[in-house]
């Protein structure tokens, strides 16, 4: 059902794409295959069997890794030690050496005539071999230079070449690439295929980009790109090459978000009648007054639902902020105007704890809320799917159970994803498909930096709520060491006198349920008998029965147990405003967009909130993280800071996004580029909808294919 939801509306959008002229029938670089000078058929089938080159365009975009100046080589005399360098110079001695420890040392002498240096070589006994070949050549040698105490000068961590002189000018003299290699590829036959296939074809690379963007954003052409990409004239030309190739990235996926965009802009949703008067009903019945975002951010969605076009709108705002009253307000307005609405969560717990939120709220409207989750009972399960067919249900809340093909609506008009980034592309469009093209309302707890939610919500309008209820003390956050954990838990209990209720996170075991199960189990039994047998502690993990945990959860909101010890299932949208104080073990392992989010199920409340971190980092960054944790409560600051550390690699949401990064794009550096390709990207899309014109054959070819892996990519 889901796939078939989707396939469809790939099918619309793709119509928007789809070309009525027939391809280009020339041929192009990814039809040639890496038949080039020097490259032997067992050379071209390792190169395709280890690193995915088939075509001279595959090699093209194989890209090196990094780039050694090899315009001047060090003197061998004048390097310091520490540094990182390259030098040139002939073999002139190669030795293994036993050592106690019986570790192989190699040592091979390189001499410049200003000095020799050693290469180092550990456990790599067989390297001798290669070396002694090489005695009496030249060869050149990038490394880690370390001075000994006797002056001599001893190189780590090198990698090294043999330059066959006259032959081999690609690899001496000029700044060189650097490839990624796999068996049976030698770093100086791909440069030379590289260069081969540059030379050979690199007039057959096509530009993609319109004239006007080149020049006006001040970007290199294509063909150039590529040539100052693998064989730099200049560090600045390679730099502008890269920042090319990084536009290149950012722009083909716009325009396909663009595309989407247009699709959905145009789409004709539902207009619903009164969009001002639910939210004063509901407003009438909120025990607080909406915070001054809050309010802006229902008026923007408002807009959106009273209008004939379909809403696609994404929610951005801090763990706390406060965005389930503002999905209310459209459930309201959904509801007022006769349509059904649906809440989709990502956890049952969560899923239930909107269901009591809203039915607390809205039932004395006179409005029907029903829970759809994967563990009703069969009985409430049917009774609960004729409710919701019939029309007897206004708002369903559920998790993935109100997306299964047995969930049949009378007439949905809006579907609303909290925790949006727990889900994908393929559940959004799902719910979608529940309904004759409902508006959608989409809620993220900043799992993204704000600058690049463009890049991943692209398609989406965005809304901030960028402010906390009022009377929200910032959670206090302390890193305490392991060995100071019987201090933590005397702070534990002088909160927990004082009628404060706790969290206490156990330490993260990845990918492991049933373990993390028996450790949170583990240590719940420790903190009960050992530590706070004055307590009811309860215990909550992701492989107990929805009831139970369910169960567990009432209890603790009910304040019957004081302590709740859990593994992280409570991580997103619990809410019981009088749990103030968290306690996460071994804090180190987790990520800060988690941390973020666990430390978000306190400071809920009026009381001051504590959050504290228990972990021995074992290195600087796990460190740096704790301390950033301990600094701040920014959550978009929090994100920014994971992102530098953890690098552009895994960041929540890519996946869903279908931006495949290239190498060396960098999310945080590169976000002003992002922003100029998304303009130029939307811009061109305004003057060729269809991508119809003779200049954007290419860019149409690309947005396609885009469009085809993203497709792919949801559908798994
Ligand atoms: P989020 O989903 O954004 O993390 P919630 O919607 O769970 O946040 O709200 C967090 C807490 O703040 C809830 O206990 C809620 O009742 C409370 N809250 C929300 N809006 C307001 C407001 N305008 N004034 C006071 N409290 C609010
Ligand atoms: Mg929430």
């Amino acid at each position: 059902m889901a796939m078939r939801a989707v396939a469809t509306l790939e099918k619309a959008e793709l119509e928007t794409v789809e070309a009525s002229e027939t391809e280009n029938a020339e041929s192009t670089l990814d039809d040639l295959t890496v038949c080039l000078p020097g490259v032997s058929e067992q050379f071209a089938a390792a190169m395709g069997k280890g690193l995915g080159i088939h075509t001279v365009g595959d090699l093209l975009r194989h890209y090196p890794r990094r780039y050694e100046d090899r315009t001047h080589f060090k003197p061998i005399c004048d390097i310091r030690h520490g540094e990182s360098v390259t030098i040139s110079g002939k073999v002139i001695n190669v030795e293994n050496i036993p050592t106690r420890t019986r570790v192989t040392l190699t040592k091979v002498a390189v001499d410049d005539r200003s000095g020799i240096a050693f290469l180092v070589f550990f456990n790599q006994w067989y390297l001798k071999k290669q070396f002694d070949k090489l005695r009496g050549q030249t060869i050149v040698v990038y490394g880690k230079a370390s001075r000994s105490g006797r002056g001599g000068l001893d190189m780590t961590e090198v990698e090294w070449e043999a330059v066959e002189e006259d032959k081999d000018a690609l690899s001496s003299g000029r700044i060189v690439p650097v490839y990624p290699l796999t068996e049976g590829v030698l770093q100086a036959r791909l440069r030379r295929a590289a260069w081969s296939a540059l030379d050979l074809y690199g007039y057959l690379v096509e530009e993609t980009l319109p004239p006007g963007i080149l020049v006006k954003r001040d970007l290199p052409g294509l063909e150039d790109s590529f040539r100052q990409m693998h064989f730099p004239e200049s560090d600045e030309a390679r730099m502008a090459a890269q920042r090319r190739f990084v536009f290149d990235e950012f722009f083909s996926l716009q325009l396909l978000l663009a595309v989407r965009k247009r699709q959905s802009d145009k789409a004709v949703g539902t207009a619903f009648g009164d969009t001002v008067g639910p939210v004063e009903e509901l407003k009438a019945v909120l025990p607080y007054p909406l915070t001054a975002a809050q309010a802006r951010v229902i008026t923007e969605l408002a807009a959106d639902m009273g209008s004939k076009k379909s809403m696609n709108r994404l929610v951005q705002g801090d763990v706390g902020a406060g965005k389930t009253v503002v999905a209310m307000a459209a459930l309201m307005i959904a509801v007022r105007s006769g349509y059904q609405a649906a809440l989709m969560a990502p956890t049952e717990i969560l899923a239930e704890q909107h269901y009591l939120g809203i039915r607390r709220t809205m039932e004395s409207l006179g409005i029907k809320v029903t829970l759809l989750s994967g563990s009703l009972p069969a009985k409430e399960k049917r009774a609960a799917l004729a409710a919701v067919a019939s029309g007897e249900t206004h708002i369903a809340v559920g998790t993935h159970a109100l997306i299964q093909t047995d969930v049949q609506f009378h007439k949905l008009g809006l579907g609303v994803v909290d925790e949006q980034h727990r889900f994908g592309v393929l559940q959004r469009a799902a719910l979608k498909s529940k309904g004759d093209s409902p508006d959608l309302l989409v809620m993220t707890a900043t799992p993204i930096p704000r600058t690049l939610t463009l890049t991943v919500y692209g398609d989406l309008d965005v809304s901030i709520i960028d402010q906390l209820p009022p009377g929200r003390k910032p959670i206090k956050t302390h890193w305490k060491r392991g060995h100071e954990r019987q201090s933590v838990y005397e702070t534990l209990r002088n909160l927990l006198k004082q009628g404060r209720q706790a969290y206490v996170i156990c330490s993260l075991i990845e990918e492991n349920e049933k373990l993390q199960a028996r450790a949170a189990t583990e240590l719940c039994a420790h903190l009960q008998a050992d530590v706070f047998p004055e307590y009811k502690i309860g215990l909550l993990h992701g492989q107990m029965k929805p009831t139970e945990k369910e169960g567990t959860m009432t209890r603790f909101r009910d304040r019957e147990l004081q302590m709740l010890v859990s593994t992280t299932v409570i991580e997103v949208g619990v809410d019981v405003p009088n749990a103030s104080v968290i306690v996460i073990e071994d804090a180190d392992r987790f990520g800060m967009a988690q941390l973020h989010q666990l430390r978000g199920r306190v400071g809920r409340g009026e009381t001051q909130s504590y959050c504290l971190l228990i972990g021995d980092p074992k290195t600087d960054d796990g460190a740096s993280r704790l301390a950033t944790m301990a600094q701040t409560t920014d959550g978009f600051l929090i994100a920014e800071e994971d992102l530098k550390l953890r690098g552009p690699g895994d960041f929540y949401g890519t996946r869903q996004s279908g931006l495949q990064p290239l190498p060396f794009v960098d999310v945080v550096r590169d976000v002003p580029v992002l922003k100029e390709a998304r303009e130029e990207a939307f811009c061109l899309l305004e003057a060729d909808p269809k991508l119809l014109r003779p200049e954007h054959a290419a860019l149409k070819a690309i947005v396609r294919s885009k469009h085809k892996t993203a497709a792919g990519m949801s559908a798994s």
